[in-house]
């Protein structure tokens, strides 16, 4: 006999680490205690010292899949308490009691198993769960995380479903959500003026998918709008419902070998797509085919997540369209009575239930880089779970940016990013943000002692952060845009050092009041220097030019001395340029996408944020080359993009393929970046190099761009734990923030 204290840091509490550790004890006849302390948990055990060493090596093999172990330390000595059993310590001081809270889990192998098993008292019950699946995050009302505070609170359980609960050894204990057809939720379905229909309302839902018709559907986070996804007349019906003409959509497949028949899915993308988060993933299409899915190379693919998708496909459906139910710009919808009156003359039918959803949550979006996730949206199946930030102590809100809102927050070493919001210039969108900053300080039991925004004074995140400095009586800091994406992929990959950021994305508010977004930056969480960025793109009609991108392509071509007569509007747009009336200036690299891809006949006026430039990524063939880079100006040096805009039009005229030039183009920015940095680290002497901003949501520079800059001996970091998007940037002000309050 042996005593043994081993000490487990990382993310252990409230995720079913307790039970497990209990279950694990007890196959290695150990007895002794496990307690929860600030950076994890204890445990004081008393054995046959090989027992002790395997029941350790155990740990990381077998635990919960959303405990996140960090470090497991073991120290033996020799004097025993003799201990009788095994008891789990309940502590009053732990830092975080309660507060990890677990994101949704989709359903689980023997909940699936259970779905489907004629003799299981669970057979077929749309809304089995156990310990390791099921709704969380969504049904919270308030802490501490228990039952009575959870939508679960209107359905007592039945004796059976509470035995099981309470049974350590059963795999449903202090499972909140746990409930049967007895005691649980039910599904109803209606038609489309609301009117419940009498038939079994999963089968009546089957059937009206497959006759073509539209089905609303409550999920998780909020509903979704259903229809059948080979049938192109029904998703152009859906289309024209929606108002939503062109911007892709999202799809579920039965399974991944239906996934496969659509798409190329490599072994890290099957990792993900099963795993038990249940993100879309981005997957390249093998064919051109379902344009009117997705007009580009890609389709955001997932699989089932919860028990009512998996019978609602039963095993004769194999895709269907998913899309979340909003309209323009509003959030999810997450109500019945809301759905019923605004999706009225959109759905056909709704299948609803009585399960109320508290919290909005949309699907989570991502494409697989290197084995891992790189989102561009990070919400369902991740959300509220925190990302480890070393450096970090203070409890900081920061607002995110506009129109791909979120905010972060932060405690200890966690900084919890919110789910994702939408665009604060809508209203509701707006009063959704503010809730759920609420909902989260409730939650995580978190007063900041800063707020950080923005630095842009008219983003409605600024507005806010200011007011509630004011109310709170807490510091302000305004962070620049792209000075927080850089801190952003500096936080995502733990890095306290200086470095070289190459942020392009579309819009952000410089220092000097101009637009910015084609940005060299050179610093750390302090602050930054401008080292560099792209020629000024004057952009006639300020805010029109970013759908009307044929303004842009007139302004770029005006500049490089190409012609633009034929341009629609050439005339009135040549003279607004000329007299410099209403043309503000931008350095957005999301702007020469858009210009580039006006000029190419790709796309003269969009219909969603980015279509330009993902079109011409869709556009790009194989192809090596690239134009003339050439840079002007210090502090910050400018790439003039004049003569690559030449030999693209001299190109195009003389009959170069759309794709050649696509791709030139392309690689003419990845050896600019390229070029850039290796003037900063001359410069600087700074190795490392951060990518971030939307811009770099483009797969085709992502696969080249990082490369390239290895071979020049960079240390090149992207992100991996939140959006290169303007969904990231509220963890890089975080960041930012804390540096500039401990100073
Ligand atoms: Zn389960
Ligand atoms: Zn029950
Ligand atoms: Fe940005």
């Amino acid at each position: 006999m042996i005593r043994a204290h081993i000490e487990i840091q990382g993310i252990v509490q409230g995720v079913g680490f307790r039970p497990f550790i209990h279950k694990l004890v007890k196959e290695y006849g150990l007895r002794g205690y496990i307690k929860n302390t600030s950076s994890g948990v204890e445990l004081e055990l008393e054995g046959r010292e090989q027992e002790i060493r395997a029941f350790a090596a155990d740990i990381p093999e077998k635990a919960p899949k959303l405990a996140l172990i960090e470090k497991i330390e073991t120290g033996f000595s020799g004097e025993l308490e003799n201990f009788k059993d095994f008891k789990i310590l309940e502590s009053k001081t732990e830092q975080f009691r309660n507060t990890l809270i677990s994101p949704d889990i989709g359903i689980c192998d023997d909940c699936l198993r259970e779905l489907r098993d004629k003799k299981d008292r669970r057979y077929k019950y749309p809304f089995i769960n156990c310990t390791n699946c099921g709704p969380r995050f969504t049904i919270i009302k308030d802490i501490p995380y228990d039952r009575a505070k959870t939508s679960m609170s209107d359905f007592p359980m039945c004796k059976n479903c509470s035995m099981e609960y309470h049974d350590i050894e059963n795999r449903r204990y202090h499972a909140q959500p746990d409930c049967c057809g007895e005691c649980g939720p039910k599904v109803f379905f209606t038609d489309g003026e609301g009117n419940e229909l009498p038939e079994e309302p999963i089968e009546t839902a089957r059937q009206y998918l497959k006759s073509g018709k539209i089905v609303a559907i409550k999920g998780l986070g909020g509903m979704h709008l259903a229809c059948a996804c080979d049938d192109e007349k029904t998703a152009m019906e859906l289309r024209h419902r929606k108002q939503r003409d062109e911007k892709p959509f999202a799809v579920m497949c039965r399974d991944i070998e239906c996934v496969k028949k659509l798409c190329y899915v490599s072994a890290d993308e099957e990792k993900i797509l099963t795993g038990f988060r249940k993100p879309i993933v981005l997957l390249r299409k093998r064919e051109k085919g379902f344009s009117y899915v997705s007009e580009n190379n890609y389709m955001g693919v997932m699989l089932p997540y919860t028990p009512l998708h998996c019978l609602l496909f039963g095993d004769d459906i194999d895709m269907l369209i998913m899309t979340s139910a909003n309209l323009s710009d509003t959030p999810i919808m997450y109500k019945n009575d809301e759905a019923l009156e605004k999706l009225h003359g959109i759905a056909d039918g709704f299948l609803l239930n009585n399960r109320e959803i508290q919290t909005r949550c949309d699907d989570s979006l991502c494409w697989v880089r290197n084995g891992g996730e790189y989102f561009a949206r990070r919400s369902r199946g991740y959300v509220p779970f925190p990302v480890k930030v070393a450096e970090c102590r203070e409890q900081i809100l920061a607002c995110g940016a506009e129109q791909k809102a979120s905010f972060c927050l932060s405690k200890g070493d966690y900084a919890f990013p919110s789910q994702h919001i939408g665009d604060l210039k809508n209203m509701e969108t707006l009063e959704n943000y503010q809730q759920q900053i609420e909902h989260f300080k409730r939650l995580f039991d978190i007063e900041p002692v800063c707020i950080a925004c923005d630095l842009h004074p008219d983003y409605m995140s600024t507005v806010y952060a200011e007011e509630k400095s004011r109310e709170l009586q807490v510091p302000l800091v305004k962070v620049q845009h792209h000075h927080a994406h850089m801190c952003s992929c500096m936080a995502d990959n733990n890095l306290n050092e200086s470095v070289i950021g190459l942020i392009w994305d579309g819009t952000g508010y410089g220092t000097d009041g101009t637009v910015w977004g084609g940005e060299c930056l050179i610093g750390d969480y302090d602050g930054f220097d401008r080292f560099g960025s792209i020629r000024e793109i004057p952009l006639p009609g300020g805010d029109k030019a970013a759908k009307e991108i044929y303004r842009t392509a007139i302004s770029i071509l005006r500049q490089s001395s190409c012609p633009y007569n034929d341009y629609k509007n050439s005339a009135v747009i040549d003279s607004m340029l000329t007299a410099n009336f209403n043309c503000p200036k931008s350095s957005g690299m999301g702007r020469l996408f858009d210009g580039a891809a006006a000029i190419l006949g790709i796309k003269s006026e969009t219909s969603y944020e980015g279509q330009g430039a993902v079109l011409l990524e869709a556009a790009a063939g194989d192809e090596e080359g690239a134009y003339t880079v050439e840079f002007y100006g210090a502090e910050p040096v400018r790439f003039d993009w004049r003569p690559m805009i030449g030999q693209m039009v001299k190109e195009k005229e003389s009959g170069t393929e759309i794709g050649i030039i696509s791709a030139r183009f392309m690689n003419t920015l990845i050896k600019m970046g390229t070029e850039m940095c290796k003037m900063a680290r001359e410069k600087t002497g700074i190795n490392s190099v951060v990518l971030s901003g939307g811009s770099f949501q483009n797969m085709y520079i992502m696969n080249r761009l990082p490369e390239a800059l290895k071979n020049e001996g960079f240390q090149v970091y992207c992100h991996r734990r939140v959006s290169c998007n303007d969904e990231g940037i509220s963890l890089g002000q975080l960041m930012a923030a804390q540096k500039a309050i401990i100073k």
